[in-house]
C-alpha cells in the first residue's frame, strides 16, 4: 500500500522516551518506505496554556531531537503550523462537519482539561482535534504514527474526511492510526509520561541527569520485584522502560531482579536507558542549530506547496 505518513509533536519541551516508543521509532522505520510529513505543532501549544512560552527555543530543540533520533531531512518534510496559513484555513470547513457534542465527549480532551493549569477551557482546547484533522488531511495523510492518547483524535479526522467526502465529493482519504511498541509509556510517577507533567526522561538528558531522574521515580517498599500494572504502576513503568531499552519483556526483567528491591530495579533501568540513549546523544552532540533551522525552512516551503494545492481542491469541491 502506498501511504503518506503524517504525525507531529507540540514544541512544549524536549522529546522523551514515551515519544520514542509511542511514535518516533515507527517514524524512523517508515521514512524509508513512504513519503512523510512531520509537524511541529506550534499553534497547539496554546491549547492548554496562556502563552506559547519559549517557542523558538523549544522548536529548535524539537528539530535537534528529530535529527538525533535519525529522521532524515532528505526524506521527511518537517514543517510548522504557523508557517502554513493554507493548512490552518482547512479548519473552517472542517469545524462545520462536527457537532459540539462530539467535541465535548473526546476522552483525551477531557483528560487534558483535568490536567490543565488554565481556569477556563478555551475554544481551542475543544477544537484542536479538528485542527489535527487539517494537519493530517492537508497532505492527504493515510497513516498516522501516534501514541494511545491520539486515537480519539484520529477518529475525529476519519469522521471529518468521511463527512467532507459525503457532502462535497471525494477529496480525502480516510487515514489510520499506527501505534508503537508502547502506546502509553508510564512516566516516573506512574502516570502517562508527558513533557508537561514533569515525569519524563528526555532523549537529550545526560547519563547523570537520567540517573538522577530515575532515582526519584515513584516505586514501593516491596523488595520482591514483580510486573503488575494495576497494583504497582511505578514499578511496572520502570520494568517496561528497561524492557523496551533492552528489547526484553518486562516480566523477564522482574524475574532477573528478583528480591533486589527498588534500588536494584532503578540501577538496572538506569543502565538500560543510558545504553539505549548513548548513540542518540552522540548524534545530537554533532548537530548544528543553524542547520536544524534550515531544515525547517525547507520543510515549510514544501509543506506550503502541498497545502495550497489541497486548499484549492477543497474550495473547488465546495463550489467557492
Ligand atoms: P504535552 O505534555 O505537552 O502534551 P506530550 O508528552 O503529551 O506533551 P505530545 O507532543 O502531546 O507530547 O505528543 C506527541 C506524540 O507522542 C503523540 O503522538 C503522542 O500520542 C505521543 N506520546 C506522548 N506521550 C506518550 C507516552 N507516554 N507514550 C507513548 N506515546 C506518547
Ligand atoms: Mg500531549
Amino acid at each position: 500500500m502506498n501511504h503518506v505518513v503524517l504525525t507531529g509533536d507540540r514544541p512544549t519541551g524536549p522529546l522523551h522516551l514515551g515519544h520514542y516508543f509511542g511514535s518516533l521509532a515507527n517514524r524512523v522505520e517508515l521514512q524509508h518506505v513512504h513519503p512523510m510529513f512531520v509537524l511541529v505543532a506550534d499553534y497547539q501549544v496554546i491549547t492548554d496554556r496562556d502563552l506559547p512560552g519559549e517557542i523558538q527555543r523549544n522548536t529548535t530543540e524539537l528539530l535537534l531531537d528529530y535529527l538525533a533520533i535519525g529522521l532524515d531531512p532528505a526524506k521527511v518534510t518537517i514543517f510548522q503550523h504557523s508557517a502554513i496559513p493554507e493548512l490552518n484555513q482547512l479548519l473552517l470547513p472542517f469545524l462545520s462537519l462536527v457537532s459540539t457534542a462530539e467535541l465535548q465527549r473526546n476522552p483525551t480532551v477531557k483528560d487534558e482539561i483535568l490536567h490543565s493549569s488554565q481556569s477556563a477551557v478555551s475554544g481551542l482546547m475543544l477544537t484542536y482535534p479538528v485542527h489535527q484533522a487539517a494537519d493530517i488531511l492537508f497532505c492527504k495523510g493515510t497513516l498516522v504514527p501516534v501514541g494511545k492518547d491520539q486515537l480519539p483524535h484520529v477518529e475525529v479526522t476519519r469522521l471529518v474526511a468521511r463527512r467532507f467526502n459525503e457532502r462535497y465529493g471525494r477529496v480525502f482519504p480516510v487515514p489510520e492510526a499506527m501505534m508503537g511498541a508502547q502506546p502509553q509509556l508510564r512516566g516516573l510517577d506512574g502516570g502517562k509520561m508527558s513533557k508537561s507533567r514533569g515525569n519524563s526522561i528526555p532523549l537529550k538528558a545526560t547519563a547523570d541527569e537520567t540517573a538522577a531522574l530515575i532515582r526519584r521515580a515513584v516505586t514501593d517498599a516491596d523488595r520482591r520485584i514483580t510486573f503488575d500494572e494495576e497494583a504497582r504502576p511505578g514499578v511496572a513503568g520502570l520494568l517496561t522502560l528497561a524492557g523496551l531499552c533492552l528489547g526484553r519483556p518486562p516480566y523477564e526483567i522482574a524475574e532477573k531482579i528478583g528480591d533486589g528491591g527498588a534500588a536494584r530495579l532503578k540501577a538496572v533501568t538506569t543502565d538500560a536507558v543510558n545504553d539505549f540513549l548513548r548513540p542518540i546523544r552522540a548524534r545530537r552532540a554533532e548537530l548544528d542549530e543553524a542547520d536544524a533551522r534550515a531544515v525547517l525552512r525547507a520543510g515549510n516551503g514544501r509543506a506550503r506547496e502541498r497545502a495550497v494545492r489541497t486548499l484549492d481542491e477543497v474550495r473547488r469541491a465546495m463550489g467557492f
